[in-house]
């Protein structure tokens, strides 16, 4: 971001004069199967407008039918949000007119959301925990895809036309509003992507979505506004809205801090408005006035009676919940006696998850760190790809590496087992037979291998004969050689040993 471009405060001059409180919007698309309120199926990837029925579509006499999937997985969301479950919640239509939305009003929760009043502890990177207090979470339906063309910036400003896609409209939506953050100062960037990561790694772990911020699964608002110094009313606020990776989430409220400043700073008044981010370089831009409530004419929608949740299956949804992740890392992370950089290291690098299924297949804890963390990283950098974008499975790497405690592949044959199953050439043990990488078990033709090696090398037999064990590895050598590679090398020592003694 280049500061001259924009007038912006210096961040800490912002943090000497205001006090910046936040307000996060967060949308998480459920990965159900079919859609809230049809029978139309969800899956990203298909030809637009195929997901379709008269209910997403809006068609008239359409009557929409609760996904009974959908609300238990916002129950378990609330749950483990810490949230209390409202007994009886109810649906409302908020009315406005946009093309990607046919029925011209979306189906939300308004006053009656399903889960209120909850919190969500989050870790900061200095070690030290945040509570982030929820207002609600209430589950609503998405909207429709638009693709704007023929401008520049893919925004509907200077588009020529415009094309719909409904296959997203009334995918099961939760948003999640936390309660104003106060307090935050300096760290209020950090704690908006801390509360950000936190949760889709909550989600995720719930299973509930995929949380992909980069497919719009998961998607953010974050309201800024700033105080003076010492005050206690709240700011004018704005709201920048569908920040879509954990990185803009941190730079929007950033951006907006040193914006708004500047402005109060010079005499002006920050308008309550929409503002977009812009990926290019961390800014924000104008968007819309912000609407209130009143303006979107909110009932509740006469097509659906209210969402009943008694409370013996709250409390069957509760039993389901997993261990949260936080917990689980810090229960893996003294499992495994890793410090802290380490812990961070494996889960920034997207290897713990990984780590931890070859280990279900059997593996040690620290063979499959090696393998995931080392090998397999470098091969990742080498593709320029995430490390769980590689094409080889916990599963498989877990049989490498149980060939290798097997003594049928040494540590070198394994690496071209990796690397055949990466370049696609199949399964752990086609790649060992097709490439011929199994250790030589062969007593008679290692046995002949090291004669010649010796035969070939006897001033090496003399100088361990006169007590210098160490000049072995020049026979070792000969014999890999002899052998392309595929004699057990502890078998090989042993075996010189025993001719030489
Ligand atoms: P809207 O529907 O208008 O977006 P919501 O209530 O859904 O309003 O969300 C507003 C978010 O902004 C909440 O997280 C709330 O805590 C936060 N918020 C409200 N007022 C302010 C303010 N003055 N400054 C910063 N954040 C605010
Ligand atoms: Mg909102």
């Amino acid at each position: 971001m280049t500061a001259a471009m924009y007038d912006l405060m210096d961040f800490d001059e912002v943090l000497e004069k205001y006090d910046p409180v936040m307000g996060l919007e967060v949308h998480v698309e459920l990965g159900t199967d079919t859609k809230m309120f049809s029978t139309s199926a969800t899956n990203f990837d298909a030809p637009a407008n195929s997901n379709v029925d008269p209910v997403s579509l809006g068609l008239p006499g359409a009557l929409p039918v609760v996904n009974a999937k959908g609300v238990e997985w916002a129950i378990k969301i609330g749950l483990a949000l810490n949230c209390s479950i409202a007994e009886s919640s109810r649906f409302a239509r908020k009315n406005y007119f946009y093309p990607d939305q046919p029925k011209n009003y979306q189906i939300s929760q308004y006053d009656e959301p399903i889960a209120y009043d909850g919190y969500l502890d989050v870790v900061l990177e200095d070690g030290t925990e945040w509570r982030v207090e929820i207002e609600r979470a209430h589950m609503e339906e998405d909207t429709g895809k638009l693709t704007h063309l023929g401008g520049t910036s893919g925004r509907i400003h200077g588009a020529t036309a415009s094309l719909v896609d409904c296959n997203r409209a009334g995918i099961p939506l939760i948003e999640i509003v936390t309660k104003p953050i106060e307090g935050a100062g300096e760290r209020a960037p950090e704690i908006a992507r801390a509360y950000v990561t936190a949760l889709r790694e909550l989600v995720a772990a719930l299973g509930v979505s995929d949380a992909r911020m980069d497919q719009g699964s998961m998607r953010v608002d974050s309201n800024v506004s700033l105080r003076p110094v010492g005050t206690t009313e709240f700011g004018t606020r704005t709201e920048t809205k569908n920040i879509n990776s954990l990185r803009s989430v941190e730079q929007a409220v950033r951006f907006e801090m040193m914006r708004q400043a500047q402005v109060l700073d010079d005499g002006g008044v920050i308008d309550q408005e929409t503002r977009h981010y812009q990926e290019t370089d961390g800014s924000t831009s104008k968007g819309r006035p912000k609407e209130t409530a009143d303006d979107y004419r909110y009932f509740n929608d006469p097509d659906l009676p209210p969402v009943l949740a008694p409370r013996e299956w709250v409390e069957e949804i509760r039993q389901t919940l997993p261990e949260m992740p936080w917990i689980r890392r810090a229960r893996i992370q003294e499992e495994w006696g890793l410090k802290d950089a380490e812990m961070r290291d494996l889960v920034n690098a997207g290897a713990l998850d990984l780590i931890i299924a070859t280990t279900e297949e059997g593996t040690t804890a620290d063979e499959a760190r090696s393998w995931w963390v080392s090998y397999l990283s470098a091969k990742a950098n080498e593709q320029g790809v995430d490390l769980p974008a590689l094409s080889i499975t916990p599963a498989q790497v877990a049989r490498v590496a149980a060939l290798v405690k097997e003594g049928k592949l040494t540590n070198k044959l394994a690496r071209q087992a990796v690397d055949g199953v990466l370049a696609g050439e199949g399964d752990v043990d086609e790649v060992v037979k097709a490439r011929g990488l199994e250790v030589v078990r062969d007593d008679a033709a290692i046995e002949k291998a090291v004669d010649d090696a010796l035969a070939a090398n006897p001033d090496v037999v003399e100088k361990y004969r006169a007590g210098n064990k160490k000049v072995t590895g020049a026979i070792v050598g000969a014999v890999m050689k002899a052998t392309q590679g595929k004699a057990d090398p502890g078998q090989v020592n042993q075996l010189i040993a025993k001719k030489l003694s």
